[in-house]
């Protein structure tokens, strides 16, 4: 007999938690954590918001589910106040971010094979990317350890190494249908993307009739202090992936396009069972009831940036522990000399949950509704942490040595 029923893709910490509130979680035996990672950005509003939890349960007396054959006034509002706040014109609502991504891909393949051009089917992706684990997302992202053992790699993904302006114009083919990026990559380790490249993948896909897809999965939403990453950027997509925070907890993604870049998808060229029913929907514009109240994301820009100046005194207090700081808003990033791993155990100790990245960095990304005491208490656990690692670091020398 085995110990455990289920599949083991994940290498689970041996933590159970039953119960939250805003940015704190708690185990059965009452054990309080400080939760700085909010389900990797996706408790935008912390634990059991109240307004999300009216509005859920509100809506769990009323309607569940009903397919997609039907009209959708639930949808049509959520998707409506979606494309009044950014670029897009449409939305596709979807149940997780890998399938906003699936929606971004056919959407912006569909357009190109809709303008007579079929052969234009391939997108340039980048090193470090991250957009789930489907088929294609697994492609699309390019890491081996990802792809490896699951048979032939879905066609069409031409990953360029660095946000390098010349390496992308070589990569540029007749099949070329257009170039994903996220504007900050989370899983790669929180690395922002320069403004002046993104400004270059603009040009050269108006140049190239390309589309620009954005993966704002994990840096959209507010994350940034602004209600889409790139909107701090001052560039635009075409195609947009969201997730994660979009729900607030509840399983919910969005693809988002113009008019132009959604024209290809027309009626029976995509689908989903679950896709903007309901529930996700009301809790989606309950989400968007709190991060689009005036001065929401004003405070998430002065909290982002409070806890970076925090992060980056305890760089220079802890210099053989932290290497940088990197990030914008409330998705920041420590690089560390220590492996993520026993930085994220350290902090565990201190009952502070944050998660690890590529790169060596450990991700915060508390919810957007984090206090600024709740910054202060955050950055007091972190300091513990790195103290109790540095001393580690000096006993293991010592241990060494002797
Ligand atoms: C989490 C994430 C995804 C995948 O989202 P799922 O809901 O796990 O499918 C895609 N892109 C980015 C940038 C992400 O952070």
């Amino acid at each position: 007999m085995t110990e455990t029923s289920l599949f083991s893709t994940f290498a689970r910490a041996d933590i159970a938690f039953e119960r939250g509130e805003g940015v704190w979680l708690e185990t059965a035996s009452g054990e309080r954590y400080l939760d700085m990672m909010a389900g990797i950005a996706v408790n935008a509003l912390g634990h059991c918001h109240p307004h999300l939890v009216a509005a859920l349960t509100e809506q769990a007396g009323k309607l569940w589910h009903v397919s997609n054959v039907f009209a959708a006034p639930h949808q049509e509002r959520l998707a409506r106040r979606l494309t009044e706040t950014s670029f897009a014109d449409r939305v596709f609502f979807t149940n997780s971010g890998a399938e906003a991504l699936e929606c971004a891909i056919k959407t912006a393949r569909r357009r190109q094979w809709s303008k007579g051009r079929p052969e234009r089917f391939r997108l340039i992706t980048f090193e470090g990317a991250f957009h789930g684990r489907t088929l294609a997302t697994i492609a699309a992202g390019g890491q081996e350890k990802y792809i490896e053992g699951f048979g032939p790699k879905v066609e069409g993904f031409d990953k360029v190494d660095g946000f390098d302006e010349a390496k992308v114009l070589a990569a540029v083919t007749p099949e070329t249908a257009g170039i994903l990026i996220e504007p900050i990559q989370g899983e790669g380790g929180v690395r922002p993307v320069p403004p002046s490249f993104l400004a270059f993948l603009r040009r050269l896909c108006d140049e190239h009739e390309l589309l620009l897809i954005f993966d704002e999965v994990q840096c959209g939403l507010g994350r940034t202090g602004h209600m889409w990453a790139h909107q701090g950027v001052g560039v635009t997509p075409d195609i947009l992936a969201s997730a994660k925070g979009v729900g607030g907890g509840f399983p919910l993604g969005a693809c988002l396009a113009t008019e132009d870049a959604a024209s290809g998808m027309t009626a029976g060229t995509h689908g989903t069972t679950y896709g903007g029913n309901q529930l996700a929907m009301a809790v989606g514009n309950a989400v968007l009831d709190v991060v689009l109240a005036d001065g929401f994301l004003d405070a998430v820009k002065v909290k982002g940036l409070k806890l970076k100046q925090k992060l980056a005194a305890l760089v220079d207090l802890h210099p053989a522990v932290f290497e940088e700081v990197r990030g914008d808003g409330l998705l920041l990033g420590l690089k560390c000399r220590k492996t993520p791993a026993e930085v994220v155990a350290a902090l565990r100790d201190q009952k502070l949950l944050a998660v690890g990245a590529g790169d060596n960095v450990v991700r915060f990304l508390p919810a957007l509704t984090v206090s600024d005491a709740e910054i202060d208490e955050a950055v007091v656990r972190i300091e513990a942490a790195a103290r109790a690692l540095g001393q580690a670091g000096v006993a293991g020398e010592k241990g060494a040595a002797a």
